[in-house]
């Protein structure tokens, strides 16, 4: 909901101040129309109704995966694809995974929203407005903005967002923004007082891997990128979660395992392990008994390593993957052929062919490095 454009519609109606933060608390617990708000007179439920679209978001379509994740497909009012997903876990959380743009300027090579079309930075309203969708199914407690889009570069909006989060049932500490490692973002967030958590996207040590697979790591290079996330550390005490998505004979072996051991200090750093949730980008993910062999290795150097549970596999749960589905016209199919040699495969010569055989990036206008 547009609290902007509510605050402004009951100025008008000469309502008192206080009726923003009455109708927030309604839409906040989960409350699915203005005619729910019981201690609003009816007069003003009814013109509001009228006037301030309920959500800033309509739902598009919505998948139910057998294991109890719902991934919806949202537009905005301009048209724009917006994905968000709520995944329910055995111990009770339930925890959702947000988007802060639609489309995405980065081009990771091996994510889906990378492939699409970058549409904008979605407002803080769009954003609390996928929150606030699960909400009204259920009670939510965990965010991560792991959604489309890089969250970094929509950092106002984000936060803003964030501020209002707990309202909505999830605290500051149980929300995680995950990034590619925009620098500038990373320095703001460990200077801000909300103690939200940092994830970092690394998916590989070696430079001129993590440029094949991230081209963004030309423009903030991986050394500098710890750094910052060590500051961060610094600052709020809490641990940077490192994800790394496993890729079959591209960053999945021994050496590989070491390598990146050997960047980060085990005090700052934990790092999940991602299977890869495949899309049409040519990649295969690893085997199970690959990424068991790699979390070893980095255990056995002295890091806290987990494999991430697979949620919503059925319902193409992975980032950018429902829109690139439901609207081809968003997407774009360039990929040619498959990039890993060897399926599972934990050698490091499969690994070091890795730059020559992966796909071909495709490059739009509007694209960042
Ligand atoms: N732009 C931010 C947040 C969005 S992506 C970032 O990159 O951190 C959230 C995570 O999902 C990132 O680690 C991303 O690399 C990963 N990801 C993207 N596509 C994936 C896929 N197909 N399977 C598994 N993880 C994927």
């Amino acid at each position: 909901m547009d609290l902007k454009l509510l605050e402004q519609t009951l100025i008008e109606c000469g309502e008192p101040r206080y009726r923003t933060g009455q109708v927030w608390k309604w839409a906040a617990r989960g409350a699915g129309a203005f005619a729910d708000m019981s201690d609003l007179p009816l007069g003003l439920r009814e013109s509001l109704a009228d006037t301030v679209p309920f959500s800033t978001l309509t739902v598009e379509r919505e998948a139910h995966a057998s294991d109890g994740t719902i991934k919806a497909l949202f537009r905005t009012q301009d048209g724009r694809p917006v994905e968000a997903v709520l995944m329910v876990y055995r111990d009770g959380r339930r925890s959702i995974c947000l988007s802060s743009q639609s489309g995405c300027p980065l081009t990771c090579t091996f994510c889906a929203t990378g492939q699409m079309r970058f549409g904008r930075n979605l407002t803080a309203w769009e954003i609390l407005d996928q929150a606030l969708h699960f909400r009204r199914i259920g009670a939510v407690d965990h965010a991560v903005f792991m959604g489309m889009g890089e969250p970094m570069m929509n950092l106002d909006n984000v936060l803003a967002a964030c501020e209002r989060l707990p309202d909505v049932g999830i605290t500051h500490r149980r929300t995680a923004i995950s990034t590619i490692g925009w620098i500038p973002g990373i320095e703001r967030l460990a200077a801000d007082p909300m103690p939200i958590r940092l994830a970092l996207s690394l998916h590989a040590a070696d430079p001129a891997l993590r440029s094949e697979l991230m081209p963004v790591n030309e423009r903030y290079p991986l050394p500098d990128v710890i750094a910052a996330c060590e500051a961060y550390y610094e600052r709020k005490r809490r641990k940077v979660f490192v994800e790394y998505v496993m890729l079959a004979g591209v960053n999945d072996s021994f050496a590989q395992a070491a390598q990146l051991a050997s960047v980060l200090d085990p005090r700052m750093f934990k790092v999940n392990l991602i299977p890869y949730n495949p899309t049409d980008s040519g990649f295969t993910g690893s085997s199970p008994k690959a990424i068991a062999a790699f979390k070893d290795e980095l255990e056995r150097h002295g890091l806290d390593a987990t494999v991430r549970l697979t949620r919503g596999r059925d319902i193409d749960a992975a980032c950018g993957q429902l829109a690139a589905r439901a609207s081809p016209a968003w997407s774009s199919r360039s990929r040619s052929s498959a990039s890993s040699s060897g399926e599972g495969s934990n050698s490091a010569t499969s690994a070091s062919s890795s730059s020559e055989s992966s796909p071909n990036r495709r490059r739009n206008s509007s694209v960042v490095r």
